[in-house]
């Protein structure tokens, strides 16, 4: 498996430590948490591995797929952290 590189999404788990919630996303950034939607503490990802397909196919989700609030990417562009995002819907793998 080749490593994940660090400007390259990719799919993380998550698992926190204080409610032991466990949580994937498909809009993991290496060394980047993501906060426990319960405990709002940045928990980063025990796992990660690069996307298969990083250029497709794509799915489209709803955008509150994506929390914004608790992505830490999100915090640090400024901006959604989607490549593609369109008003109410996210596009990833
Ligand atoms: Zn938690
Ligand atoms: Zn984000």
């Amino acid at each position: 498996m080749r490593p994940v590189r660090s400007n390259e999404r990719c799919l993380g788990e998550y698992k926190c430590p204080i409610c032991n919630r466990t949580w994937m996303s498909g809009n993991s950034w290496p060394n980047m948490g993501q906060k426990c939607q319960q405990c709002h503490i940045n928990v980063i990802p025990h796992k990660q591995s690069p996307r298969k397909k990083p250029d497709g196919p794509y799915i489209s989700v709803p955008s509150r797929e994506h929390r914004q609030d608790l992505c830490e990417k999100c915090k640090q562009l400024g901006h959604i952290c989607v490549p593609g995002f369109k008003r109410g819907y996210t596009v990833y793998l």
